[in-house]
């Protein structure tokens, strides 16, 4: 009974993180609008889209705010930051959402 409590505990302790974590992430512009998506920018510059979900993820190493991750631009590994929607020109936009790397977060 204890375990399950604990697991219950756990489950509902990560939830509330990846909830009270996508929330900052949304007001600070970093999230695109109805989605798991965020443009990041990598050590290079390259910008693409990729699936950002806080506490979570598979494909990458967590650097804190920033990850260390494949870039699909530039087929290298970099640490990538996500960078807020309202900083980018149109053109980066439109670069941004042409590469989305692979659907997993
Ligand atoms: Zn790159």
């Amino acid at each position: 009974m204890a375990l399950l409590i604990g697991l219950v505990a756990v489950v509902v302790g990560v939830g509330l993180l990846v909830w009270l974590m996508t929330g900052w992430m949304r007001r600070r512009g970093l999230k695109t609008p109805g989605t798991s998506d965020v443009v990041v920018r990598c050590d290079q510059g390259h910008l693409f889209t990729t699936i950002w979900v806080p506490a979570i993820s598979f494909k990458a190493v967590r650097l804190g705010m920033a990850r260390y991750q494949h870039c699909p631009v530039g087929k290298h590994w970099s640490k990538v930051r996500p960078v807020p929607i309202d900083q980018l020109s149109d053109a980066e936009r439109q670069e941004a959402a042409r590469v989305h790397d692979i659907h997993i977060p």
